[in-house]
């Protein structure tokens, strides 16, 4: 079946952003997607879940030698997760900026955790109510885990001439 990342060039172009649950318990969602928004890109995917108990192993399988990862797990198998797709030239990058710093206290006002969450506490993990993909391979396999092919869709914004330039 065809997939629905079409290839290099568009998998730079997509980021998987989750709102962790204490963003989603803090009424931040309106807010992120917001800062996405507002930027000019495109929401193409979201939904909202629980996920089970073992597929955070599955999404964070890099960190599972760290000493805060089976904490970080339970954590986010513990209550509903915003799981999104954006997409805009240079997503990745922007995003990663604007979500900034894994520690809240390093990150800079007006970035997402700058603005948005005080602490990162080491073994009790997740005060940073943001996770976005770092790089397109991992966006591609972040937005496999956690959508289905017929979930994904597809559309063509209107707006994209009025943020690209395009006549
Ligand atoms: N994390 C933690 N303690 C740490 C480092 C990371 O609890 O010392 C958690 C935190 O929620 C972070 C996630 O593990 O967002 C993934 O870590 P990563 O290094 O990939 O940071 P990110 O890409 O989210 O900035
Ligand atoms: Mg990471």
């Amino acid at each position: 079946s065809r997939q629905w990342i079409s290839g290099e060039a568009h998998a730079a172009k997509i980021i998987f952003i989750a709102i962790k649950l204490n963003g989603v318990q803090r009424g931040l969602i309106s807010e992120i997607i917001s800062q996405f928004q507002c930027k000019g890109f495109k929401l193409v995917v979201i939904k909202i879940v629980v996920p089970s108990k073992d597929f955070p192993k599955k999404h964070y399988h890099d960190l599972k030698e760290r000493p805060f990862f089976n904490g970080l797990c339970d954590f986010l198998s513990s209550g509903p997760i915003v799981a999104m797709v954006w997409e805009g030239e240079g997503v990745i990058k922007y995003g990663r900026k604007l979500i900034r710093a894994t520690d809240p206290k390093k990150s800079k006002p007006g970035t997402i955790r700058g603005y948005l969450a005080i602490v990162l506490i080491i073994l009790f993990p997740c005060k940073n109510i943001i996770h976005g993909s770092d790089r397109p391979e991992t966006a591609k396999d972040e937005i496999n885990l956690w959508f289905k092919p017929r979930e994904l869709v597809s559309y063509s914004s209107n707006a994209e001439k009025w943020i690209y330039g395009v006549n």
